[in-house]
């Protein structure tokens, strides 16, 4: 998960300010500006499943279905030689999920 920050114009208090704009593997997945703290959640979900399917396209069938089942729980128990960095793959699974629960 990147977090990078832009002067973005916010679209609740319609100000110009800096916004924390937080990626989940190349997608923006949130939007927080820094002026008066509204949070956008962007449902990245559908885009970066496919991504994340050709990020670990050796992986069998098997584990595309728990990553759809559960995927914190997947990504603590992927190999780490599968994931160069395992922290920040469960970090990314964190935020996509929860930008798909707030559908
Ligand atoms: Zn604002």
């Amino acid at each position: 998960m990147n977090v990078e920050e832009s002067f973005l114009r916010c679209t609740a208090c319609d100000q110009e300010a800096e916004h924390v704009v937080v990626y989940a593997g190349r997608f923006v997945s949130q939007i927080q500006c820094t002026g008066c703290g509204a949070v956008t959640r962007l449902d990245v979900s559908e885009a970066y499943l496919p991504d994340l399917r050709q990020r670990i396209s050796s992986k069998p069938r098997r584990l595309m279905r728990r990553l759809r089942r559960d995927p914190g729980e997947l990504a603590s128990s992927l190999p780490k030689s599968t994931l160069s960095k395992p922290g920040r793959m469960a970090e990314e699974f964190r935020t996509v999920w929860r930008s798909r629960r707030g559908r």
